[in-house]
């Protein structure tokens, strides 16, 4: 019986350039997420957060992460890639990642309250569904939770400083809480 090979350090390589890329987001004001693929041992795409700058709510990293990674491969089926995303898939990347065959999704922190690789949902293993991919979930997770705890106590603090808008930073459901993101 074969025993899958996880290879934890090469899933922390990739979690820290996620992590670059959703240090990227933070400096501009959107909420600090980011997403690499990786086919056959090399990134192929890379994305942060852009709802703001875009003005688009489907521009999360994991969504501009597949449109790259599927201009790259050349073809919308992703089957042979990895996708790494500092937090958990929220349902519509979810379901961007089973249309595109994901191989496999890696995530940093959980997300209990809106996510959907198991922390609420599961629908990256819907048994209803043509494609499931394998979930590797906790990479890094400390690293992901402390960008988004300092990015949104920046944004009280500038608020309660008299910024009135605070870019990227309210009611977008991503601020974790005890409850809601397990590190
Ligand atoms: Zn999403």
């Amino acid at each position: 019986m074969d025993i899958p090979i996880i290879d934890l350090g090469s899933d922390e390589h990739f979690m820290r350039e996620a992590l670059r890329q959703a240090r990227k987001a933070a400096a501009q004001d959107e909420v600090p997420i980011g997403a690499v693929i990786v086919h056959e041992g090399r990134i192929i795409a890379r994305a942060w957060n852009q709802v703001e700058t875009l003005k688009d709510a489907t521009a999360h990293a994991e969504m501009l992460a597949l449109t790259q990674a599927e201009s790259a491969m050349d073809d919308w089926r992703l089957n042979e890639c990895d996708l790494y995303v500092t937090k958990e898939p929220c349902p519509m990347c979810a379901g961007a990642i089973v249309h595109c065959r994901v191989r496999r999704v890696i995530f940093g922190c959980e997300d209990v309250k809106g996510g959907a690789a198991g922390g609420f949902w599961n629908l990256l293993q819907a048994p209803n569904l043509n494609h499931r991919c394998e979930i590797t979930s906790g990479v890094l997770a400390a690293d992901s939770v402390g960008i988004l705890k300092s990015f949104f106590a920046e944004a009280r603090a500038r608020r309660a400083a008299g910024e009135t808008h605070v870019k990227g930073a309210r009611g977008d459901g991503h601020e974790p809480s005890n409850e809601g993101l397990n590190a």
